[in-house]
């Protein structure tokens, strides 16, 4: 799974519907696309699209529903919930939160009160209503020949007997399982079972080490562990019970042994024959649940009560296991998918995350199940067989709204526009992105060739933190810009302050920070409340601080700068690593970029960047010089790199991000300091770094 540039390089020259060449386009320097859609209010970016009926008409009615929703959170959330069955009504004055650590601890609390199910909402409450045979998943395998339906009937009588199988195993309200499993329907599954009876889930990537699995089975001190045989990755076979058993063996050596192991038989890698099982501790998952009822009580609990543990990606540091509750999540999770994905029960809806990520959680097993409709469940990657599988498979089923990430964006585009256009993709209604800021020249390419100019796209800014979108576009509802996530989604009141924590009010740039409490803000840090504190309420007090630094244009749009760990500050100019290496890529001769500051006896910091080739080139000092060149004549002098270090690869998490902390340490040759580097996808990247620094 590679990260490629956002420069389109080395691909066939393929004329666009409007006759010009995508190489033209794309010689237009990033940055300069960025300004231009900064400084332009003739966009050339429709404000509506003809094919759909928006929920919100126009930016009128957001601004009015907006109003409400952060001057009455109570009535506004309240109206939404009653959508919902509560065992017990919550109070009318439902919601109180305290963010300013200079007044006691920090809390959240909504739908005081009231005790609801999440999977009941999700599942019984449309099976209930007649839509039992409504399809829930549309499963499609590594392979193209592979594939399998199940409606919510069905989904929710599995549900049922999973949730069985933990009760008989001891499972209680309050315990923790952790699951570690392929993109199979028994992943969402397994959570639901989990949400069912009130235990606790903890999902950890498919793609990650025994370690990491073996650290957070610890730290939840998990009851059960659900896993599976193995999976196959385009041709790669992964041997995930291998990995299960040594996780669990590291467990047990600190401390915590899990009692019971549940796996899944993956026949597509190789199933039982090929996978190891410990007699007494293991059971197949098939036979768990074959014996069990059909149907299960529902676990009622408070409002409070905590739904999932998930952990961040680790971009900046040790990843934090963030809490997130169950009423307050729930309300969120549906509003936003309804909403930001124009959303009808029954449409057919694609998210190509993980369930290891937070996406996975909100946008896959929870909000498009609250909201009851049909949706893609994808066990391979986007480029297998071919870099048209996504589009091969949106034809396949005639997806509505599909949601990636711009990792996938870049990479999809450099493989050319045939890919994209041997498919129709006419059933396509709305484009969604999340993870990194979508630079502009991306974004462009989604929305003309993959969107046929047809769909908007929604740039969600948010995070595992938030449990939900907190500025991204409305589908028509106003005019897009490309490269900036727009507006707050109700109810949230994002800010920008100063270093001093003053709020930047009108056009500026900021610490992003959010004023005031939203339904699905992170309850806590897992085991760690003063971690919370000091992470996320401490540095600017009255405030959640994101981590993040954003820009509100004059029109009140707001453009994420990126995290505000990776700004430098040269000679008193604030540089954005991503102008920098924007610059740099638009260099015909380099592939990635990625930079950060060091020490600068003069400067304070000086800029630091890591160059990737394209494949063939050979580094030299001509293309050193160039290279600064270009940033000089795209951004100015002042933002020069002073080093530029040959990088064969760049240091990425597993979803894909850069982790630039990284790159700061072997900046300052402090690679014996690196920190936590558990969810690097490929730690051999550091050594080959450390080993060609040139200085
Ligand atoms: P860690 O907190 O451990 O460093 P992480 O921040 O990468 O990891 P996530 O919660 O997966 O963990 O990612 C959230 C971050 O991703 C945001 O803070 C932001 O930096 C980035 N991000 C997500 N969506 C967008 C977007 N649409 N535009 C810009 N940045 C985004
Ligand atoms: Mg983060």
């Amino acid at each position: 799974h590679t990260t490629t540039s956002a420069v389109n390089k080395g691909r066939p020259v393929v004329p666009t519907q409007e006759g010009r060449s995508l190489d033209a386009l794309h010689s237009i320097p990033v940055h300069k696309l960025r300004a231009q859609a900064a400084a332009t209010e003739a966009l050339t970016v429709p404000e509506s699209y003809p094919h759909f009926t928006p929920f919100v008409e126009n930016k009128k009615q957001y601004d009015e529903m907006y109003k409400r929703s952060i001057e009455d959170p109570n009535g506004f959330w309240g109206d939404i919930a009653k959508e919902f069955h509560w065992e017990k009504q919550w109070d009318e004055e439902h919601i109180s939160y305290n963010f300013d650590v200079r007044k006691g601890p920090i809390h959240v609390e909504y739908f005081k009160g009231g005790l609801t199910n999440i999977c009941y909402n999700a599942l019984d409450r449309h099976v209930a209503a007649g839509h039992g045979d409504r399809v829930c998943f549309l499963w499609e395998g590594n392979d193209l020949d592979q594939d399998r339906k199940m409606t919510y009937g069905e989904v929710l009588e599995e549900v049922c007997q999973l949730a069985n199988y933990l009760r008989s195993q001891g499972v209680q309200k309050g315990d923790a399982v952790s699951i570690y499993m392929p993109m199979v329907c028994e992943l969402p599954i397994a959570m639901l079972a989990c949400a069912r009876i009130g235990a606790v889930h903890s999902v950890v990537f498919g793609g990650f080490s025994a370690e990491a699995l073996a650290g957070r089975m610890e730290d939840c001190k998990a009851k059960v562990l659900i896993t599976a045989s193995g999976v196959m990755r385009g041709n790669k076979k992964i041997d995930l019970k291998a990995i299960a058993d040594s996780a669990h063996t590291m467990a047990a050596k600190s401390g915590h042994t899990v009692p019971r192991v549940v796996v899944y038989e993956n026949e597509r890698a190789g199933g039982r024959a090929a996978c190891s099982f410990t007699e007494g501790r293991d059971v197949w998952y098939a036979e768990a649940i074959a014996e069990q009822a059909k149907t299960c009580e529902v676990e009622w609990v408070e409002a409070e009560h905590p739904l999932f543990l998930l952990y961040t990606s680790g971009s900046t540091g040790k990843p934090k296991g963030v809490v997130h509750c169950t009423g307050g999540y729930m309300v969120y999770a549906h509003t936003t998918t309804k909403y930001v994905f124009n959303m009808q029960p029954g449409d057919t809806y694609w998210c190509t995350a993980d369930c290891g990520w937070i996406t996975g959680h909100t946008y896959l097993t929870y909000g498009p199940l609250l909201v009851g409709a049909s949706q893609v469940v994808f066990e391979g990657v986007p480029t297998y067989p071919g870099p048209d599988r996504c589009w091969r498979v949106v034809d396949k089923y005639a997806v509505k709204q599909f949601y990636t990430a711009p990792t996938a964006i870049r990479s999809l585009m450099r493989a050319g526009d045939l890919y994209v256009k041997e498919h129709l993709r006419d059933s396509l209604r709305i484009l969604g992105s999340v993870g990194e800021p979508i630079n502009p020249e991306a974004w462009r390419w989604y929305h003309d060739i993959v969107g046929d100019g047809r769909c908007p796209i929604v740039d969600t800014w948010w995070q595992t933190e938030t449990g939900g979108h907190m500025i991204t576009p409305l589908p028509n509802a106003w005019a897009q810009k490309p490269g900036s996530a727009t507006y707050p989604f109700f109810g949230v009141v994002p800010v920008l302050v100063d270093e001093k924590g003053n709020e930047v009010k009108g056009e500026g740039e900021g610490y992003l920070c959010i004023k005031q409490a939203w339904p699905a803000t992170l309850r806590t840090v897992y085991g760690d409340h003063e971690r919370y504190e000091t992470n996320y309420f401490k540095p600017f007090p009255g405030y959640y601080f994101s981590g993040d630094g954003a820009r509100r244009d004059k029109d009140g749009y707001i453009w994420i700068t990126g995290r505000v760990d990776d700004v430098i500050n040269v000679s008193g100019h604030r540089i954005g690593t991503a102008e920098v290496e924007s610059a740099l890529v638009a260099h015909a001769k380099c592939a990635e970029a990625a930079v950060v500051g060091y020490e600068h006896p003069i400067k304070g910091q000086g800029i630091y960047a890591y160059v990737t080739l394209m494949e063939g080139v050979e580094p030299t000092e001509d293309i050193r010089r160039e290279l600064i060149n270009t940033v000089r004549g795209i951004i100015g002098a002042f933002a020069a790199p002073d080093v530029i270090h040959w990088a064969p690869g760049l240091p990425k998490t597993r979803s894909g991000k850069i982790m630039r902390r990284v790159l700061r340490k072997i900046a300052a040759k402090q690679e014996d300091e690196l920190g936590d580097v558990s969810t690097l996808a490929d730690p051999h990247v550091v050594e080959q770094l450390v080993a060609l620094r040139g200085h």
